[in-house]
């Protein structure tokens, strides 16, 4: 186990937060404009955290011809283990690679509740985003019956064991905490239970991966706006935001960032 300094923080050096925008199924080709505003807001900020916007599959391949060479990187929201084959309606990370991704959104609860998807199918996946160069989001997070159990803990730690696959050991990735209780809700839980766990997701993590699980940025995600962002992210093993609903306007979105 790592040395924990008094802020939470690992001995070892710290990658840059991230702040990425979940579109999910949000987003004409109009509302590449809103992105391009983001990435013109990021130019003329001294922004501290990497930013990305991850927009529906329809969107990655314009959004990143527009936002090329810029501070915004580009990222999908999820996609199949395997690289191709008769898989209708699906897509792989080598697609989104192809199309301009450099990031992925995986195990979102909305896909683990709407769609079934297991700690295995996640690592699956995460696996995938590794072969193909993607980096992934890996998202956790606890039910409110599970909050009020008093189980939250357990239940983000079984799933970082469940959907960490050994592979991410030395590669670039994020884990995100988002309680899906939060999620659209406008709730967010205090500074202090964000805390605690945040580390308790980063002893998962390391118990998970070793010193490669030191380092790797614990997003916290679920009704960040601009009013809460400054004390979210000051919060100690809080490595950045994965921003939902507010990640729809560039006014919204820069006002997070604003706070990084
Ligand atoms: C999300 O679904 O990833 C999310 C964090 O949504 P919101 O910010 O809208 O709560």
């Amino acid at each position: 186990m790592a040395a924990f300094g008094p802020r939470g923080d690992t001995d070892l050096t710290s990658p840059r937060p991230l702040i990425a925008g979940n579109w999910k199924m949000n987003g004409l080709q109009s509302a590449i404009g809103a992105a391009a505003e983001v990435a013109g807001w990021v130019e003329a900020h001294a922004v501290a955290a990497r930013v990305a916007i991850c927009p529906p599959a329809t969107l990655v391949q314009r959004m990143a011809a527009r936002l090329a060479g810029g501070g915004v990187e580009v990222g999908g929201q999820d996609c199949r283990a395997e690289p191709s084959g008769a898989f209708t309606g699906d897509i792989s990370a080598e697609m989104l690679v192809d199309a301009g991704a450099s990031l992925v959104i995986l195990g979102h609860s909305e896909r683990r509740e709407g769609y079934g998807e297991s700690d295995a199918l996640v690592s699956a996946k995460v696996e995938a985003a590794l072969r193909a160069g993607l980096e992934p989001i890996i998202c956790v997070g606890e039910t409110l019956k599970q909050r009020r159990a008093g189980d939250a803990v357990a239940v983000v730690s079984a799933q970082i064991r469940g959907s960490l696959p050994l592979a991410l050991a030395a590669r670039a990735f994020a884990v995100a905490y988002e309680p899906i209780w939060a999620i659209g809700s406008g709730l967010t839980p205090s500074v202090a239970e964000i805390e605690a766990v945040h580390l308790a997701i980063r002893h998962a993590m390391i118990d998970r991966l070793g010193g490669d699980g030191a380092a790797a940025p614990i997003l916290y995600g679920g009704s960040v706006k601009g009013s809460n962002a400054p004390e979210i992210l000051r919060a100690a093993q809080v490595g950045g935001a994965l921003v939902g609903g507010a990640s729809l306007t560039a006014e919204a979105f820069c006002a997070i960032l604003a706070a990084a």
